[in-house]
């Protein structure tokens, strides 16, 4: 029987967060890789495979296989390749798929034996027969295998439920908007996919029963992977409708325009949605007119917008971009006072990034300043700067970007945003803190006091003693991703 390994490459890996050990508290990974389950799914019988998710495993390479296959991002493009490299050392047989493909073929290509662009329904079946008759080509596309009409369901047996988190659902595929940056339309591309909300029922209803034995009911949690889940309202509603009796907590991602729709608000909240990740971009109209972001973000409706995703109960999470030609020192401070104002709690901020594929990367590669695209990778981010921006120089976009860091993930200021968050409830289906959770926050605070983290032990005894408090994991989460403070360089505002 052949046998095929399929790897999540990573940089980054959950076991080693000193904040965890000291809360003596479960480290958990982020949820596996949705691709991967999927290629197992479609995978027949005669094949036998594992699943090695680097977040958690070590890769062996010395592991019997006759297929290694290897799903990249962007951010894990370098990883992927070393471990490729060590593979095709010892004469395995390569193949290089994921979401980085579509948009650098030809560089990966030079690091494996097969590289697969896009959707995994399409193309896996031919690789692998092509695989067995001694034929397997070098590229794989969807320009030759037509799409496929059926979103796959993955196969959810390969991953080990008590390392995880989360669990990834994938509703819909594509997005028809054009965003300049965005790299979705080379995976998903233009058209819109969706799959039957009794399929998405079926899948969420099988990871619960897989999930009895190793989870405790308060650790179910689903992550809707899809590029933008407000764009066929239609679906949406219907999806909305079907997650509401499974009683299950999800979070997802779409633009930010899905919070002036109050009926879709109303049933996100009441399907368990807690938190939904909005492309805020840029505070800057002319920005957003440079990235073709208008049709989705009007800056003016942005406060209300998360006003209105709050006022529901959900967490809304923003991401912003900054080093547009139209962005200049001053930007950082706006952003701020409007994150600030707005009371947004989580903030995900990158530095405008062309990648391969996109209009961006066609608009920007003569100014690129590292151009065989080797700058970034490792950092598993978008932080890195590879051309100048027109009103400010790379030195202060990269000052202001860490000075804005700093202040978002400072707990002070979260603590701030999440009782004005609080504030908007209580939620009839949102519980606030037990007394249980309580008191391993204070026996928390004692051991982060033992350790001198003076700014962690406040803010877990303010979220014990705070009436409103909801949500223990997520305290503990913002005292993990506070430890990112210490590697942020004490760095000045660069307008000031
Ligand atoms: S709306 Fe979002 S997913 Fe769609 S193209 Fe723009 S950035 Fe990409």
């Amino acid at each position: 029987m052949s046998k095929i390994v399929f790897i999540n490459p990573s940089t980054v890996t959950y076991w080693n967060s000193k904040v965890m050990n000291i809360l003596n508290y479960p480290q958990t990974a982020d949820a596996p890789n949705l691709p991967a389950m999927a290629l197992a799914a479609l995978t027949p019988e005669k094949y036998s495979f594992t699943y090695v998710d680097e977040v958690i495993d070590e890769v062996d390479y010395t592991v019997e296989a006759d297929l290694i296959v290897i799903m990249a991002k962007i951010q894990t493009a370098v990883r992927a390749y070393e471990i490729a490299g060590e593979f095709r050392k010892r004469g395995k047989t390569v193949i290089i798929g994921g979401g980085h493909c579509a948009v650098a073929r030809e560089e990966v290509s030079r690091h494996c034996d097969c590289v697969m662009v896009g959707e995994g329904e399409n193309l896996w079946p031919a690789i692998l027969e092509d695989f067995e008759n001694g034929g397997l080509k070098k590229v794989y596309s969807p320009e030759e295998y037509p799409c496929a009409e059926k979103l796959i369901s993955p196969n959810i047996h390969i991953i080990n439920f008590k390392y995880y988190d989360s669990f990834p659902i994938q509703a819909t595929l594509g997005c028809p908007y054009d965003c300049e940056f965005c790299a979705a339309e080379h995976s998903g591309g233009r058209i819109y996919k969706t799959k039957p909300v009794e399929q998405v029922a079926a899948e969420i209803l099988e990871y619960e029963k897989l999930n009895q034995n190793d989870f405790k009911a308060d650790k179910k949690s689903y992550r809707f992977v899809d590029s933008n889940l407000y764009v066929n309202r239609t679906y949406l509603k219907e999806l909305l409708t079907m997650l509401k009796p499974l009683g299950i907590k999800w979070e997802g991602q779409g633009t930010v325009n899905i919070a002036d729709d109050e009926e879709i608000l109303r049933l996100m909240a009441e399907s368990g949605c807690r938190g939904f990740s909005i492309g805020i971009e840029s505070i800057r109209p002319e920005s957003l007119a440079e990235v073709n972001k208008v049709k989705t973000n009007q800056v003016d409706q942005y406060e209300t917008c998360i006003r209105n995703l709050s006022k529901v109960g959900v967490i809304p999470r923003g991401f912003f971009i900054f080093g547009f030609d139209s962005d200049d020192v001053t930007v950082f401070q706006e952003a701020f006072s409007f994150i600030e104002r707005s009371g947004l709690i989580d903030v995900v901020s990158n530095i405008l990034t062309p990648c391969p594929g996109t209009g961006l990367y066609d608009r920007l590669k003569h100014r690129m300043f590292n151009f065989n695209y080797k700058f970034n990778y490792k950092d598993d981010n978008f932080w890195s700067i590879v051309f100048t921006p027109k009103k400010m120089s790379a030195d202060d976009l990269m000052l202001g970007h860490w000075w804005l860091g700093a202040k978002i993930l400072d707990l002070d200021f979260i603590w701030a945003q999440l009782k004005k968050h609080w504030n908007y409830g209580p939620w009839e289906n949102i519980p606030q803190l037990t007394l249980r959770e309580r008191i391993a926050l204070v026996k928390a605070a004692a051991r982060l006091g033992r350790h001198r983290m003076y700014k962690s032990q406040k803010f877990a005894l303010r979220a014990a003693f705070y009436p409103k408090t909801s949500d223990f994991k997520r305290i503990i989460r913002h005292i993990r991703v506070s430890e990112l403070t210490s590697i942020i360089p004490p760095v000045k505002n660069p307008a000031l």
